[in-house]
């Protein structure tokens, strides 16, 4: 990160390669880093729409990976919601929360 901006293409959003500029892959063009979560769903999209209907051999695996991934990524939400419900003073709750949302890459967790 430079200033807040995508370190990937100092925040222009785009990047030059041999074939021309090209969309920033890190910022989707935005210039400014996104959260781990965003990311990984902006690459999800990314990933179906390049696969979805390409009619390659890959295509029903990599979709149905990319289902399985947001599935999975929705019970973490759940966790992490339910987690929010427990008493604060709960030590399993609290280890549970932390490693959904580690996970989740909700925010930027310090490790202390
Ligand atoms: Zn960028």
């Amino acid at each position: 990160m430079t200033n807040g901006r995508c370190a990937t293409c100092y925040g222009t959003g785009e990047l030059v390669t041999e074939q021309g500029p090209t969309t920033c892959p890190d910022c989707f063009g935005d210039g400014n880093p996104l959260g781990r979560g965003a990311k990984m769903e902006w690459r999800l999209r990314e990933l179906e729409r390049a696969h979805r209907g390409s009619g390659q051999d890959a295509e029903g695996d990599v979709l149905w990976l990319v289902h399985e991934l947001r599935r999975c990524r929705e019970a973490l939400l759940w966790i992490v919601a339910r987690c929010q419900d427990a008493d604060e003073a709960d030590p399993l709750a609290k280890d549970v929360k932390f490693r959904a949302v580690e996970a989740l890459g909700l925010y930027d967790v310090k490790v202390p």
